[in-house]
């Protein structure tokens, strides 16, 4: 007691207190006043964007974008793929293989067998949408307004924000762009092989393209249910987990996007040459992996670039002599890709 008082005395204990409230509450009243001031800041930053560099990135992004869609659409009419019907697991072959990975239902349990069915376009290329934005810098979309905001393709969206144009601002239309060649069933195969090489380095420019947006244009991603939103905030329009079949529905955990989020590589496991003709369970340490869209090219005739060969177990296979293959030798080469 006798301290307090001392204290008080001393060194104007109280007032302190009150002086900082008194500076706590007069910055209160300075945000107040600086709101106008931040939002016409805001407007300022938005008159900076799209920057002028990104504009033909952006531009490339969105052709190769639509260049990849017609050439996997123009390819599937050829080639065989799989998708199972309790898990996003896909295969490009005539029969699904048989490694146990399915985690389908909680019911079915772990580590089965995955059940193919006939697959499609969207499980090569798998659909990324997001709130088309009315402008880059609006404010947070709330949940009331989640019918206000259009949906289209994360990547098309980025590329708007970025300045690209393709004449089809105000009315997206998803059908136009997944649109195969005709008549892809009479191409020799020397036009095949043309298709699928082109739509690999399309599929390439689309990815390095993006990857550079990104590094201008912010996007975030949830971390529990892969919502996107392009744009500097996250939204509050659609709650987290609902469209995922989760049980809670609550907000979302924004993190920084990348290009993998925008535009999923979909790993697939291939069959080599030396393979047997269905993968099987036992075997699974020594077969490789791809994009579904690099191995759908590949099996087309397209040359794979060279960052895809260790994930491939491309070299392994040469020069490691996969035959008699050590599982150590193959993750020496690719350790990033498990089995
Ligand atoms: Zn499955
Ligand atoms: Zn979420």
């Amino acid at each position: 007691m006798a301290l307090r008082k001392k204290l008080c005395e001393g060194s104007n204990f109280n007032g302190k207190i009150m002086d900082s409230f008194a500076r706590y509450y007069s910055s209160m009243m300075d945000l107040r006043k600086l709101k106008p001031m931040i939002q016409k800041r805001i407007q300022n930053r938005a008159k900076d964007y799209p920057v002028p560099a990104m504009v033909p990135v952006a531009q490339e992004v969105f052709n190769s974008r639509r260049l990849v869609m017609q050439g996997v659409s123009t390819l599937l009419k050829m080639a065989p793929v799989l998708a199972c019907k309790f898990c996003p697991e896909v295969y490009i072959g005539e029969k699904g293989h048989l490694i146990q990975t399915c985690y389908g239902f909680k019911r079915r349990g772990k580590n089965r067998v995955h059940e193919w069915i006939v697959g499609g376009l969207k499980d090569v290329l798998v659909p990324v949408e997001a709130f088309h934005l009315k402008h880059m810098f609006q404010d947070v979309i709330k949940h009331h307004q989640r019918f206000d905001f259009e949906r289209v393709p994360a990547v098309v969206e980025l590329c708007w924000q970025a300045g690209a144009n393709d004449g089809n601002y105000l009315n997206w239309n998803s059908e136009s762009d997944c649109v195969g060649v005709d008549g892809a069933e009479f191409l020799s195969s020397d036009e095949l092989i043309l298709v699928a090489s082109g739509t690999l380095r399309a599929w390439e420019i689309l990815r390095n393209g993006v990857e550079k947006l990104l590094m201008v244009y912010p996007a975030k991603v949830c971390k529990h249910c892969s919502e996107v939103h392009v744009g500097p905030s996250g939204h509050k329009a659609r709650l987290c987990g609902i469209f995922k079949y989760e049980s809670w529905q609550g907000t979302h955990f924004w993190r920084k996007a990348n290009v993998d989020d925008l535009v999923p590589p979909k790993i697939v496991w291939r069959r080599r040459p030396h393979d047997p003709q269905v993968l099987l369970n036992e075997g699974r340490g020594f077969y490789g992996h791809a994009p579904a869209v690099v191995e759908l090219c590949t099996q087309a005739g397209a040359i794979a670039p060279p960052k895809y060969h260790c994930m491939m177990k491309l070299q392994g296979m040469i020069e490691n002599g996969v035959q008699d293959g050590s599982q150590n030798q193959l993750n020496a080469y690719c350790p990033s890709v498990g089995a």
